[in-house]
């Protein structure tokens, strides 16, 4: 699923002679002199630079074919370098503190306080789910999550029960006070649950379904967008670029395990890429231990590892009696499992943030 070569940060095309064109956004303080200041010496260079007039902050656009990134990156008054040709301007922060925070009901995502999503991977007509969104309500959850249309990998498994699921999951949202985020697997199942929930989910399968990235960019609702399992970085902000491209500004990322030799989970967590989405994009950053794993067993080590390296907040499969549920069973925790892990998520947050004394 690699969509063709790509130029990374750290390295230039290796092609000699290929002209590069490359975005140079500066610091937010940068003033018209350090403009000046960095286009003679990019001219000094050999390289053609020009301001870009129509933007909210000073851009130089860049041609020619510099020695190194690195360089680029070090001059003063430079924030990013950005290859123009796969521009993701609308995810990265323009400054270091640049932080988009997402007000659901009385929680800020992106806030003080880490995110926690809690619920069964499907919603089932046989499980009481207005008794598990109330538990999970008291044990810290914020929001319910819920498929009422899942993309299943085989179509013999349990699709879903569709509208139904819907109204059992609403229902369950307004009597456990939690709000709800479900997942549109298409188009038109887009319109029916933009309904009724808070949040709109875009799974892995379907992040790189652009037709419908730009139809849920314009929904409206706020976006939790997974991580494809074979997506890079790059690609990963590429589509929640199609989301705020589209009027969205609010985008939350989730990583969710990618495709690796490793065969001992069922996908593998790449908690590495928290901090460096931490670094670049201003969005929410969130991590699904549940689907990574696909092991009850690990999940909540997994959880808090997430909290540790800078995640906003973690989703996790919860199921009142995993053993027998349609889908997702073996990765789904148990209430009291996940009353204990919201708990320990948030003392571990405090401490990572410099409010607590010790790690539990
Ligand atoms: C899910 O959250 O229910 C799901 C199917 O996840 P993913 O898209 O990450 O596989
Ligand atoms: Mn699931």
């Amino acid at each position: 699923m690699i969509l063709g070569p790509r130029l990374e940060y750290h390295q230039l095309p290796s092609t000699p002679g290929v002209e590069v064109c490359m975005l140079l956004i500066l610091q937010p303080d940068s003033t018209e002199q350090t403009g000046e200041a960095l286009l003679s010496e990019l001219r000094g260079a050999g390289l053609d630079g020009q301001m870009v007039a129509d933007r909210p902050r000073r851009v130089i656009r860049l041609r020619g074919t510099p020695h190194s990134i690195e360089w680029l990156q070090g001059l003063p008054g430079v924030l990013h370098v950005v290859p123009a040709q796969r521009p993701f301007h609308l995810s990265l922060k323009e400054n270091p503190d640049q932080k988009t925070t997402i007000r659901i009901a009385d929680h800020t995502i992106g806030g003080s306080e880490p995110t926690i999503i809690a619920g069964p991977c499907a919603v089932e007509d046989d499980t009481d789910l207005i008794a598990m969104a109330r538990a999970l309500k008291r044990s810290g959850a914020h929001l319910l999550r819920g498929g009422a249309y899942k993309p299943r990998s085989s179509p013999y498994d349990f699709q879903g029960l569709g509208r139904e699921g819907l109204e059992l999951l609403a229902e369950a949202g307004r009597e456990a006070g939690l709000p709800i985020i479900t997942e549109a697997v298409d188009e038109r199942t887009l319109d029916e649950i933009r309904e009724v929930t808070h949040v709109v989910q875009v799974g892995a399968r379907n992040m790189h379904n652009y037709a419908l990235l730009k139809r849920v960019g314009a929904a409206g609702l706020p976006v939790f967008l997974k991580r494809g399992f074979a997506a890079t970085l790059e690609e990963f902000l590429l589509a929640a670029e199609y989301l705020l491209e589209h009027g969205n500004t609010q985008v939350m990322l989730c990583e969710r395990g990618i495709r690796t030799f490793s065969d001992h989970s069922r996908f593998t967590l790449d908690l590495s890429i928290v901090p460096r989405l931490q670094e670049l994009s201003h969005l929410p950053v969130f991590v699904d231990p549940s689907h990574a794993s696909g092991r009850r067993r690990s999940v909540s080590a997994l959880a808090k590892a997430a909290i540790a390296a800078g995640a906003d907040g973690v989703m996790v499969e919860v199921h009142p009696n995993p053993d027998t549920a349609r889908c997702d069973g073996p990765q789904s925790l148990e209430p009291a499992a996940f009353e204990l892990l919201a708990d320990q998520i948030r003392s571990l947050a405090a401490v990572r943030d410099g409010q607590g004394e010790t790690v539990p």
